[in-house]
């Protein structure tokens, strides 16, 4: 499957070494035109390489690295790393781009590349396409005399946690001598080789579990609710005040309340920025499929949201534009402009030690004095058709309705919404309602589904 951003698939049947080498030749060639072209094209074109902990991560790497050699690219690899780390380590060293072999939160047998900007953010669709064009082109290859050389960046980690703490209000003494005791599972991913290390940094009492570097992962990655009641169990054995979950790549945080209950990832977007918002004014970005519940936590700070198509690189671009406090996305994604405009699970869970600290109150008890709201998530194959006939149903069938038409169809009310889009990588059309309880959410799926439904028969 292949997006703007990225090139995944199984490894073995679709993804295999042929495909990432003509993915990554492709991208170097792309970066190398753009990078001789821009204006700091002195010295040689280098590309950042990373990935994270997946079984056919050292093998991807390596057929990674070989292409970009192939294409005159000077390699900087930076090994093992968590994709936001991969991304600061592009902007550091003032790259032509990077590549991260990661398939994120999905399950064992994936593996990804993704394709990363000289700004450190992920391609755009603009980027995306012409990088595509690329790669379908004959890729000019270098000759004996002009391949690219490798060098290696051992401290890609080492700066990404200099930077997290170094962020302006996480007060890392304070932090230190609070004790936190912190449970964690790295679902044996790239956390592994960070988050351990922040949370010593920050003086916790850490219990862990599945924190081996090997990919190997023993229950589904993706850090959402339903697959973390391992980490349920230890908060309440170690009586620990929080738990934090990374997925494999380490952009995504999930937070396991001293109840011994995961609260599910949207909380985590939102109690940063409750943190944030004291410090400075501006808008929260997240995506149109974020929880409302940043909407309830920006209002009682006196901040608005506002809300970018689905995809990292759409919210960080507005949160530059929007000269943003904070953003990220429902999926236990925050961004602060400080470190880097992208998903940062280390950045999140300094902020979240640095909320607490702040509240002096349990994470339970800060979050039940909020608005409880309820997900209900659907989707059905995409009709051959376009949608924009089942929009138009839709806002005709809900006329109260607030609509947003920058990806898909999101239509908010007070207290819910319902958005339908069709996915960037999947062919597939989602439809994510929000209500206060379930049967309203679902209601909305429901009636959703009515034209999509009528669509595809
Ligand atoms: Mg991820």
């Amino acid at each position: 499957m292949v997006s703007v951003s990225g090139v995944r698939g199984r490894v073995g049947e679709a993804l295999t070494p042929e495909v990432v080498t003509r993915f990554a030749a492709g991208f170097g060639a792309w970066a190398k035109a753009k990078w001789s072209a821009g204006t700091r094209a002195s010295g040689r074109c280098r590309v950042v390489v990373g990935r994270d902990s997946r079984v056919s991560g050292p093998m991807f790497h390596r057929a990674t690295i070989a292409a970009l050699q192939s294409v005159g690219c000077d390699v900087i690899d930076v090994g093992l790393a968590p994709t936001p780390s991969i991304q600061l380590a592009v902007e550091h060293h003032d790259a032509a781009g990077g590549l991260a072999i990661t398939a994120s939160h999905n399950p064992i047998e994936w593996n990804a590349l993704k394709f990363i900007g000289p700004s450190g953010l992920f391609l755009d669709a603009a980027e995306g396409t012409e990088m595509r064009g690329v790669v379908e082109s004959t890729v000019p290859r270098a000759t004996w005399d002009a391949l690219g050389a490798v060098q290696l960046d051992e401290h890609a980690i080492g700066r990404h946690l200099d930077a997290v703490l170094s962020l302006p209000f996480v007060k890392v003494d304070a932090i230190r001598n609070r004790k936190f005791r912190v449970a964690l599972d790295c679902a044996h991913g790239a956390g592994g080789a960070i988050i351990p290390e922040l949370l010593k940094r920050l003086g916790c009492e850490v219990h862990a579990i599945n924190l081996e570097t090997d990919g190997r992962f023993t229950r589904p990655p993706e850090p959402i609710a339903s697959n973390l009641g391992d980490l349920e169990r230890l908060v309440l054995e170690s009586k620990a005040e929080v738990g934090f979950a990374t997925d494999p790549d380490v952009d995504r945080l999930a937070l396991v309340s001293d109840q011994g209950i995961a609260i599910g990832e949207d909380w985590t977007l939102a109690l940063a920025a409750r943190l944030v918002l004291k410090y400075r004014r501006g808008p929260v970005v997240a995506n149109l499929s974020t929880s409302r519940i940043v909407d309830d936590v920006a209002k009682e700070a006196g901040a608005h949201v506002v809300r970018a198509p689905v995809g990292e690189v759409n919210v960080a671009m507005r949160m530059r534009r929007e000269g943003a406090a904070i953003g990220g996305e429902g999926n236990g994604g925050v961004i602060l402009t400080e470190v880097h405009l992208g998903r940062d699970a280390p950045v999140g869970v300094a902020v979240l030690l640095q909320m607490l600290l702040e509240d002096n109150a349990p994470l339970s008890a800060v979050v039940a004095r909020y608005p409880r709201y309820v997900i209900v998530k659907d989707k059905l194959d995409r009709p051959n058709a376009p949608l924009d006939a089942v929009y138009d149903v839709l806002r005709q069938g809900f006329r109260d309705a607030e609509a947003d038409t920058q990806d898909g169809l999101r239509l908010s009310w007070g207290d819910r919404w319902v958005h339908v889009r069709p996915s960037g990588t999947e062919p597939i059309v989602r439809v994510i309602a929000e209500a206060p309880n379930a049967a309203a959410a679902r209601e909305l799926v429901t009636r959703s589904r009515v034209p999509l439904d009528a669509l595809g028969r």
